[in-house]
Formats: structure tokens, C-alpha cells, sequence
């Protein structure tokens, strides 16, 4: 091949490259606590602009030639109208967004005897966890800066689902925070692929969580990957969609092997459901 020739091939690999990242599906829509607000902001003929809420940056990518936000809505979150900051052509723009109501029901947990410590932490566990709140803190304010981001989740592990994110918690009849994730039951030691590519933020043993993996698909999209038995990557590690992260445990605040994904927006955990419905649909048959 002539270099001309090959410069071209180069340049039409990469427009279909970047044609293929910009029609990656976005997460489904859920205007509610806990869900993800989607916001057209323009051509992408504009420049990119820059988008906050709640005093934290918000993703923002082009998808399929618009310039497109996705906002994490905290779960504790009152329903009503919630600004959102836009910052394009040097003009900030406040766009409201209205936030519904939603209901999530509530679980009843019983811990067998030998976990008490879970619902209760006895003065050494409240010490670790308050030291492990600081780490998981910095591990979720992770923001790279990436040109595009992979939204396109695949499933970790082809397991039903146990139970879904947001569920109001009850262990041994006391009120603790709702579940954060989504937990797809599968028997110990089965794989968990990393549903999108991505670089592992850090891996550890935290009380709750157990054996945890986290992963960094950028622009403040995280995810994370909790009582697992095995770990299998590194803090650093860039990773593929497939690539293996570990295996299906239950290390941590558990009443049996499953795997719990979390997803992070905004440093805002929202249902991973609405990253994976696709997926689940079929995987449930
Ligand atoms: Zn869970």
C-alpha cells in the first residue's frame, strides 16, 4: 500500500471508530432518586460544555452529534425541581430539572449468628470503618477526563437478580441505609467480567463491602464490584469489556455468595439496573 493509501485506511478505521463510540447506548432515563437524567445540550458544532450539579462535574459526551449530560440523582434526593449548571461559550445557563417521586419498598434482613457485627459494630469494626470511609471516599471522587466514556455495560455475571438498588433496609429489625446496588446471585468462584472498558481504581478488604474491585470508566462514571472471593486485577490495571476482575464471593455484610454492583455518577450511586436493563431482559429468560 501506498502511504497516501494507508493514511487513508488509517483515517476511515478511525471515523468508524468514533462512529461506533458515539451510538454506544446510553443508560435508560429515570427522573426519580437514584436514577439518571439525560440532558441534550446542542450540536456537538458547538464547543463542549461544562456541566455541575449539585457542586460536582457531570459527565457530558457526544452522543450521536449532541452534546449530552448524564446526571447521577442522589437517592436521598427530595422529588421537586433541582438546578442544574451549564456552562457553555462562556454563558452559564441553569436548567431545571424536575425530579418525580419513587417509592422503593422495603427489605428485612436477618443475619445468622456469628454476624451481629454487621448490624451493630462492636468499637474496633466502627474505627475500621470510619478509617475505610475515607479511602472509599477518595476512590469515588475519581475524575478522569476522557474524551469519550463506554456506557455500553454488559452484564458482569450471568446471575438473576437478587435484590434491586434502592430497596429501604431492615437488618434484624434495624434501619440501615438502602441498598446501594444491584445483586445478581451466582454461585461462588464464577467469574465477574468487567462489563465495560475501563482502569481499576483500587481493589482492598473493606468491612462492609468485603473483597471490593472499582473501576473507572471516566468522566466520573465508576464502578464497583463487591464480596467477591477472588480478586484478579490490579490498582492501575487498564481493563476490557469481558476481562475477568475476580470471582463471586461472600466476603463482607452478607447473607450468601452473590455479586452487588454498584454504579456511580456524579459520586452519586444510582441503579445499575438502568445501565444493564437490556442485558437482564434476556438474561432473565
Ligand atoms: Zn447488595
Amino acid at each position: 500500500m501506498t502511504e497516501s493509501r494507508l493514511r487513508r485506511a488509517a483515517f476511515l478505521c478511525l471515523l468508524l471508530l468514533s462512529a461506533a463510540a458515539a451510538a454506544a447506548p446510553l443508560p435508560e432515563e429515570s427522573p426519580v432518586p437514584g436514577g439518571v437524567v439525560i440532558l441534550k445540550l446542542g450540536s456537538n458544532r458547538h464547543p463542549k460544555p461544562k456541566v455541575w450539579f449539585d457542586k460536582r462535574p457531570v459527565m457530558v459526551i457526544d452522543h450521536q452529534g449532541d452534546w449530552t449530560a448524564l446526571v447521577g440523582i442522589p437517592l436521598q434526593t427530595t422529588p421537586g425541581s433541582r438546578p442544574v449548571e451549564v456552562f457553555q461559550d462562556g454563558q452559564k445557563v441553569t436548567v431545571e430539572v424536575e425530579i418525580l417521586p419513587k417509592e422503593y419498598p422495603a427489605q428485612y434482613i436477618k443475619l445468622p449468628k456469628g454476624k451481629e457485627r454487621y448490624v451493630s459494630p462492636p468499637a474496633e469494626d466502627l474505627a475500621r470503618i470510619k478509617r475505610e470511609r475515607k479511602i472509599l471516599g477518595k476512590i469515588l471522587s475519581t475524575w478522569s477526563q476522557t474524551e469519550t466514556v463506554d456506557t455500553d455495560f454488559h452484564l458482569p455475571v450471568h446471575g438473576r437478580v437478587g435484590s434491586p438498588f434502592g430497596l429501604r433496609r431492615f437488618f434484624n429489625g434495624e434501619p440501615r441505609n438502602p441498598h446501594s446496588g444491584l445483586d445478581l446471585v451466582a454461585p461462588a468462584g464464577t467469574p465477574i467480567k468487567a462489563p465495560a472498558a475501563g482502569k481499576v481504581i483500587d481493589t482492598g478488604d473493606f468491612f462492609f463491602t468485603g473483597n471490593a474491585v472499582f473501576l473507572d470508566h471516566g468522566q466520573g462514571l465508576i464502578s464497583g464490584y463487591f464480596h467477591m472471593q477472588r480478586i484478579d486485577v490490579k490498582p492501575g490495571q487498564k481493563v476490557q469489556r469481558g476481562d475477568i476482575l475476580g470471582t463471586v464471593g461472600a466476603t463482607g455484610r452478607v447473607t450468601g455468595p452473590h455479586l452487588h454492583m454498584n454504579v456511580y455518577l456524579n459520586r452519586t450511586k444510582v441503579d445499575p439496573e438502568l445501565f444493564l436493563r437490556r442485558h437482564l431482559k434476556t438474561a432473565a429468560k
